[in-house]
Formats: C-alpha cells, structure tokens, sequence
C-alpha cells in the first residue's frame, strides 16, 4: 500500500460515527436492509470518508450533532456504492436548516370532489456541481417518518450532484458508467418524462410516480432515483426501462 493511501486508511479507521444512527438506518429503510455484508461494511467505509472529506455547517444556530452528520452522511454515500466514493467529490459542504423547505405534496380527501393534491415548489438544495450539498433536516425527519410518501431529500440532494458532474448545472443526464449508451439513455428518460408531463396536464392524481417529477427532466432524474432507492416495485410498474436503466446506473454500469 502506499503510503499516502497508508495515511488515509489510518486516518479513515479513526473517524468517528455514531453506531446508533448508522444501524437504525438498516432498521428504517428497506433497501439498506438488503445490503449484504460487504456493501454495509463498504457503507460505513463510505460514510467515514464522508465524516472526514465534507464539512457540516448548521444554517440558523442549528447544531448538528454527530448522530446528525452521520445520518446525513449514510444516505448521501447509499446512491454511490456502485458508483464508487470519488462521484461525492469537487464540492466540500454540507448546509443543514432546521426547519422545512421542501413543502411536502398534501393529499387530503376533499368532501365532494374526491382527492385534491397540491404542493409547493422545491425550496431546498439547488445543487451546482461545486456547490454545497444544501438539506432541510425537518425535511429528512418527515421522510424517514413517512415512507409511503417515497421521499429523501438527501438521496434526491445527491441525484442532483451526480446528474451536475459534467461540469454544469443538473439536466437530467448524467455521466454514465462505461457501457451505457447515452443515447438510450435520452431516449427512455424522455419519453417517460413526456409520458408523465401528459398524464399531469390531465389529472395530476393520476401520476404513477410523484407529480413533481414532471417539473423539469433533473427533478424527473431526482424523482425517480428516490424510487429507485425507496420503492423500485413503483418505479417499475410505472416506468419499467427507467427503473431498468437506473439500475444498472447506479450499479454502476
Ligand atoms: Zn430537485
């Protein structure tokens, strides 16, 4: 080994994260549960190098503790196993608000005309390649509370900042893994976002995957990546050569 790769793995081996926090999030989300041994201990691998690599400011007086910063660093490494650690790199920050500004859709039942859906615009983490890694953490408490609503803004937060690595802003193709044809790849995210923006001009209850993902094609990516992770069966009723194509994306190829 050499000995700069000596010194980090000597480094990494002393970062701290909190046991707790990191096993509730194999209790909490399915899809970290299906992980087999080597990708949990690559996880934690993952996660420590986030600890060390990023750091973490609290917007607002927010203190963000260590349980904090390692959720947050859980989640943010979950979508790169495949991909490798070094897709988290050429940005340095982490932004925690304490409060909520991804307003979250609100389906409630109205007494005549049957379910009435309405959401505001995504406030949180506009995500530039080089940009800080902005998250509400009300936001991550809601989603984790509530799984049916498939959603984690951290994961959506980092589909962003893969989709940017080509050196400019989020357009909802992102470098692909060797092997992928980019063709194919626009060709299948179109014609679902297409399919999609139809079916929400009509009827937005009538969405198979959440609505907002017809907004723009990066919140299409963003969107159905956060199905990808949290309910790939949806995503592949729905639009089944997406959830093909992310995951062999982000399994890396
Ligand atoms: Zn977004």
């Amino acid at each position: 080994m050499n000995p700069l790769r000596w010194w980090r793995q000597r480094r990494l081996a002393q970062v701290e994260l909190c046991g707790r926090t990191f096993a509730e999030g194999f209790e909490r989300l399915p899809g970290l549960a299906a992980l087999d041994p080597a990708g949990r201990e690559r996880l934690a691998d993952y996660t420590r190098q986030f600890l060390l690599d990023k750091a973490f400011a609290g917007a607002h007086g927010l203190e963000v503790d260590l349980p904090m910063r390692t959720r947050i660093a859980q989640l943010a490494c979950w979508p790169v196993l495949g991909l490798g650690y070094g897709e988290l790199g050429g940005w340095h920050e982490v932004i925690v608000y304490p409060g909520a500004f991804r307003a979250r859709r609100e389906r409630h039942e109205d007494d005549d005309s049957g379910v009435v859906t309405e959401w505001e615009e995504e406030l949180a983490g506009e995500s530039w390649d080089a940009g800080p890694l902005v998250l509400s953490w009300e936001d991550l408490e809601t989603d984790l509370a509530q799984p049916d609503d498939v959603m984690n803004v951290v994961v959506h937060e980092i589909a962003h900042k893969l989709d940017a690595r080509h050196g400019g802003v989020a357009d909802g193709g992102p470098p692909l893994p060797r092997g992928m044809d980019p063709g194919e790849w626009e060709r299948v995210f179109k014609a679902a976002y297409d399919d999609l923006c139809a079916i929400v001009d009509v009827d937005e209850t009538r969405a198979p995957i959440d609505p907002y993902a017809a907004t723009a094609p990066e919140e299409f990516f963003a969107v159905s990546s956060e199905y990808h992770f949290l309910a790939p069966e949806l995503l592949a009723d729905a639009y089944p050569d997406v959830a093909r194509l992310l995951a062999r994306f982000y399994s890396g190829g």
